[in-house]
């Protein structure tokens, strides 16, 4: 009979990872899991966390500014990058040993070292060159940020792994990309006052999102002072006597003290022993899974980032805790990857569960968009020219609410509550008669009464 070390090896201790090992030691499952670099995984260490810090750093110079319009004098502010920087470092050690400790309790044995698969029960701990029998392999590995297209120069450019260390902050930016991490970050670094370039190649920021979001999104950070060089590329960096020349593709040079490239990352499978087991990777190196996150090989399953399917923490999360509960908990369960609310932490944030407005034609054919946009009350009195948009889409035929679409203040916080109610399938009639609450902006997602005029459905075929 074969002997197993442990019931469970998983490979990488981010955010399914952990989940995963901690819910079957949970079971009483024997488990065991390796990291590489840090405990916590991108979410925690170079992801989700640190930026929303860093975010919250931005929008002080908003509030400082808006105080004014209330009778506060502020004195003179000033900002420190290298305090913002070591305080977020401190955050994220303390983060990490709480995860290290939840591990621990669990029972969960961690190895600090890159671990590979060498065949379908086998892990190869490089750091001590040991072998681990396993039951089960979990790959959870996550993904990496990559510096692409790659163009001459491309070597002088960062991603968002190093943006968290930079020992100053630059006074001057370019950040490529028009996906969430890169309007993040545009968002950041504008509100602490760097001069800001955003270089994206679609016409408009935030591809996938409702169109409405999209061209508002694109107006507030014009007005915020963020230089938008859309439909372009970069073609080359150069070294310049005073930063980073970045040469455009209208042929325009724009010199800069840093380039930040978020435009896209890639899963984290490479020299990971997948081909020994005879498992292939899709076109973006991402491992397919069934289902149950279970790979062609019974005893390897694969959660996260690594699978790439819907690339959030709590998606993660769930992959990893399901893979659990399926295997030692004998509950086979699966994550439903429809209907997943999200935020963007631009400045103005943005929520989003459901269908945007195209996507809802086409899937749902007769649908009721009401929209509503305005100048939220605190705006009024500070002189600010931020605009507030809600959006809701409505399936025509059974009155589901099947979008909510929110820009603006603590959209993430909105669209947590509004997604519990479309994700239990709330009508607009049941939005309706929800009590306003006064005076709030998210009373207007309960007293929109009047649909907008779209478009029918346009004939396929
Ligand atoms: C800048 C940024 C901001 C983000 N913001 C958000 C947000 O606001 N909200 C949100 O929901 N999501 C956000 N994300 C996405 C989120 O971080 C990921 O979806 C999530 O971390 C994926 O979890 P995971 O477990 O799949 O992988 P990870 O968390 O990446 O964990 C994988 C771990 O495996 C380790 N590893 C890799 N290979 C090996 C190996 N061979 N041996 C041992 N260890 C290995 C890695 O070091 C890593 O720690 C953000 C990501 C980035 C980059």
């Amino acid at each position: 009979m074969t002997q197993f070390d442990v019931d469970l090896f998983v490979i990488g201790g981010g955010s399914g990872g952990v989940r995963a090992a901690r819910i079957a030691a949970n079971y009483g499952a024997k488990v065991m899991i390796a990291e590489e670099y840090r405990i916590g995984g991108t979410c925690v260490i170079r992801g989700c966390v640190p930026k929303k810090l860093m975010v919250y750093a931005s929008r002080f110079a908003d509030e400082f500014h808006d105080a004014a319009g209330f009778g506060w004098t502020v004195g003179e502010t000033s900002f420190d990058w290298a305090t913002l920087i070591r305080n977020k470092d401190e955050e994220i050690d303390r983060l990490e040993g709480i995860y290290r400790a939840n591990l621990e309790r669990a029972g969960v044995e961690t190895i600090n070292s890159r671990a590979v698969i060498e065949d379908a029960h086998t892990i190869h701990i490089l750091k001590t060159g040991a072998r681990i029998r396993a039951r089960y392999i979990l790959v959870a590995v996550g993904a990496h940020p990559t510096l692409e297209p790659a163009i001459p120069g491309g070597e002088l450019g960062i991603t968002s792994n190093e943006v968290f260390h930079l020992e100053t902050q630059p006074r001057r930016i370019m950040v490529v990309g028009g996906g969430y991490i890169a309007v993040e970050f545009a968002g950041v670094f504008a509100g602490l006052g760097s001069d800001v370039t955003l270089v994206h190649r679609g016409d408009k920021l935030l591809r996938g999102f409702d169109e409405d979001v999209r061209d508002a999104l694109g107006e507030a950070y014009a007005q915020r002072g963020i230089n938008l060089a859309l439909k372009t590329t970069v073609t080359r960096l150069d070294k310049a006597a005073d930063g980073i020349a970045a040469t455009l593709s209208d042929g325009s040079v724009v010199t800069v003290d840093q380039v930040l490239v978020a435009t896209g990352r890639r899963p984290n499978t490479k020299g990971l022993g997948l081909e020994k087991v005879g498992i292939t990777v899709d076109e973006v190196g991402a491992i397919p899974v069934d289902t149950y996150s279970q790979t062609l090989i019974p005893s390897i399953y694969a959660v996260g980032d690594v699978t790439n399917r819907v690339n959030l923490t709590p998606i993660a999360i769930r992959e990893g805790h399901a893979f659990a509960d399926t295997v030692f908990g004998r509950k086979p369960t699966i994550v439903d990857h429809d209907l997943i609310p999200t935020a963007v932490f631009s400045t103005p944030e943005i929520g989003v569960i459901g269908c945007g407005e195209a996507a809802a034609r086409q899937v749902y054919g007769d649908i009721d968009v009401y929209k509503t946009a305005f100048r939220p009350m605190k705006a009024t009195r500070s002189g600010g020219s931020e605009r507030v948009l809600m959006k809701l889409v409505v399936d025509k035929a059974t009155d589901k609410v099947v979008g909510v679409h929110i820009m603006g203040h603590d959209a993430g916080e909105l669209i947590q509550l509004a997604g519990i109610a479309v994700t239990m399938g709330a009508t607009k009639a049941d939005f309706d008669r929800t009590v306003a609450v006064h005076p709030t902006a998210a009373e207007e997602l309960v007293t929109m009464r009047t649909p907008v005029v779209v478009k029918k459905p346009v004939a396929v075929g």
